[in-house]
């Protein structure tokens, strides 16, 4: 589902050249959930960004569901993204003043009017997010918890290849923070949802199939679910 080549990010500012992504090479599974950590300032998200589209690497090769991101112009980009991916944020960023249902419809508006169909949809999201009954809420009036719902739930909507995941659990306590990884989990689970979720919380990256450790800009490791690693890195990291 996504291949990614040689990948190499630099960012300029006046004489100065940081590289930020060094080379990396990925490769991530249709109907994978892959986490991805590291410490702050390792690449993260601008990893995150340069697989959503949001940004162009500097050098390398971008396949996201067969497609070259980094071969599009800009406007194809825009609207790869638009019909092909779905992002969450650790800062929610719903619109505020809308409702619910009206947040959720936001990216269908782009193509066009709202069908039966497409409303259907929704409140099925809704209810897949359990927020029956909020969908006249407007979103300010809500707890950190539910925005995150509505964030997924309006990630969802266009049924993404890929769900890009920024800290999703961030400004959660651990009990929001599990209710959103169980819903995640379930729709990984249920609708071979692929997902890349950076976590700076090894408690999330547990919902993974596999660990992706970011140091300075470079993979460092990766380890799988089904290693024997996987549980004693977990235990280590939270020893
Ligand atoms: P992480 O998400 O792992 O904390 P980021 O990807 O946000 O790391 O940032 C990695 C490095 O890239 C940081 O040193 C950051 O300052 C730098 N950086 C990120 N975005 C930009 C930008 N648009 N312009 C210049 N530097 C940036
Ligand atoms: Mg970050």
């Amino acid at each position: 589902m996504i291949k990614v080549t040689n990948l190499t990010k630099e960012f300029v500012q006046g004489q100065e050249r940081t590289q930020v992504l060094k080379g990396i090479d990925l490769h991530i599974e249709e109907g994978e959930f892959v986490a991805i950590m590291g410490p702050s300032g390792s690449g993260k998200s601008t990893l995150l960004q340069l697989l959503g589209g949001l940004d162009v690497p500097t050098k390398g090769d971008i396949q996201v569901d067969q497609h070259f991101l980094n071969k599009m112009k800009e406007r194809e980009r825009t609207i790869f993204r638009r019909q092909k991916l779905g992002f969450i944020f650790q800062n929610y960023q719903l619109l505020p003043t809308l409702t619910v249902e009206e947040n959720i419809a936001f990216p269908l508006h782009a193509d066009g009017k709202l069908t039966n169909e497409k409303n259907k949809w929704i409140h099925e999201l809704i209810a897949s997010v359990g927020l029956e009954g909020l969908n006249r809420k407007r979103a300010n009036l809500l707890s950190g918890g539910q925005q995150q719902r509505v964030a997924i739930a309006r990630a969802l909507v266009n049924h993404p290849a890929v769900l890009l995941a920024d800290e999703p659990t961030g400004n959660l306590d651990r009990a929001k923070a599990e209710e959103i990884l169980v819903l995640l989990s379930t729709f990984h689970r249920r609708k071979k949802q692929t997902i890349v979720m950076v976590t700076h919380d090894i408690f999330a990256a547990g919902f993974a199939d596999h660990l992706i450790l970011f140091k300075d800009g470079v993979i460092d490791q990766v380890i799988s679910r089904k290693e024997e690693d996987y549980a004693k890195y977990l235990a280590n990291f939270m020893a």
